[in-house]
């Protein structure tokens, strides 16, 4: 049983001189808009009391099963504004259907796809004065969803909620597209073979900041992560898909193998690489391979890649035993046109092709 009748409580807005003053220099992740959404889901009720409702705290019993088994979900997506003030969202069916794909391995219920669809609409239709007009500004979407009985017994949840808030997001790379250091992890993986690699959850980034601390005090940005039994197998960074280029434009992307999470960006890269008649190898991709590529000149770019970010080049894969370096420090040719290539798709200033965007209806809105 699903009921997709949203109610709508109006939030008190934040005043348009102190939320333009947020957008000028959002960061990432600091700032919430004036509202958000809700779904109640129950065993014995399914989806039903849909609500968009003013952004603020939830009230929770401690006994609420997310906070002690981590059945919890979420997804990144983002609204853009473009040059003609219409806003769009990017490809939100696939982020529905990965939220759904993650839910079954974390035991939680399904959403139908129309109403993860619909609830991101709404919320970024009744907050649209916050999608940022700047350069490279959009406005962060956060659906997730969390276990929310009352029961400290170990089984699956019966009682779920699902909501969608919002950030305004700046640029993730000011003063221009710089390649980042990463760290290749030996003493921690994120995903084993069986485990929950390919689900999007808070569990894996819970595991990943240990690592993610040894990289920043080896001054790198970010962590890759290899296979558990294997650690010459590249699986992908902490949370971005990787992608080597070699010198005749192949590109390199490890499988998905039950391990790596399945990228949107990745997907939309191979397809917009695959357009324009390039090579894409998906299969396993080795450290030992990334190595000798790059000493012999057969592999020339690597790059990272996911909704924050668009495209990280990476300049430099450090061990404590060797470095991996691209000597010139500017981001890989083909690394910055594929991310010029997506983000004009997005921004709307290249053909939208392949039909990935949606837009919001935004006339008649109170701002
Ligand atoms: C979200 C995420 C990605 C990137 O996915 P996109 O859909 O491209 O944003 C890659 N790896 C991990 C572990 C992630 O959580």
């Amino acid at each position: 049983m699903t009921d997709s009748t949203f109610t709508l409580t109006e939030a008190e807005r934040l005043p348009a001189a102190e939320r333009d003053a947020i957008l000028a220099n959002p960061g990432f992740g600091d700032h919430f808009t004036d509202h958000m959404v809700s779904i109640i889901w129950t065993a014995a009720d399914g989806w039903h009391d849909a609500q968009v409702l003013p952004y603020g705290p939830i009230a929770m019993d401690p006994a609420s099963s997310v906070l002690h088994y981590g059945q919890e979900i979420f997804e990144g997506m983002k609204a853009y504004r473009r040059a003609d003030d219409s806003i769009v969202i990017f490809r939100p069916e696939e982020n529905a259907r990965r939220l759904n794909e993650s839910a079954v391995r974390l035991a939680l219920p399904e959403l139908p796809v129309e109403l993860f669809v619909e609830a991101t609409k709404r919320l970024v239709e009744i907050d649209s004065e916050w999608v940022p007009r700047g350069a490279d500004q959009s406005l962060y979407l956060r659906p997730f969803m969390i276990a929310d009985e009352s029961f400290l017994g170990v089984r699956a949840a019966q009682r779920a909620r699902f909501m969608v808030i919002a950030s305004p997001a700046g640029p993730y790379f000011t003063g221009g597209v710089k390649p980042v250091s990463i760290w290749l992890s030996q003493d921690f993986a994120r995903a084993g073979h069986g485990g929950t690699g390919a689900a999007k959850c808070g569990g894996n980034y819970a595991a990943s900041l240990l690592p993610q601390n040894v990289a920043a005090e080896n001054g790198c940005q970010q962590v890759l992560f290899t296979d558990a039994g294997n650690p010459d197998v590249i699986d992908e960074l902490g949370g971005m898909n990787l992608f080597l280029v070699r010198a005749d434009k192949t590109l390199l992307t490890p499988a998905l193998n039950g391990n790596i999470l399945p990228g949107i960006t990745r997907k939309s890269l191979i397809q917009l690489a695959e357009d324009r008649g390039y090579a894409v190898e998906e299969r396993a991709v080795t450290v030992t391979e990334w190595r000798e590529g790059v000493a012999d000149g057969s592999i020339v770019e690597a790059f990272a890649c996911g909704t924050a970010a668009v495209i990280t080049p990476i300049g430099q894969l450090k061990s404590p035993d060797f470095t991996i370096d691209f000597g010139d420090k500017a981001p890989g040719e083909l690394t910055l046109s594929l991310r010029e290539e997506l983000t004009g798709i997005q921004y709307g200033t290249h053909e939208d092709r392949h039909g990935w965007l949606t837009e919001i209806p935004t006339a008649g809105v109170a701002a």
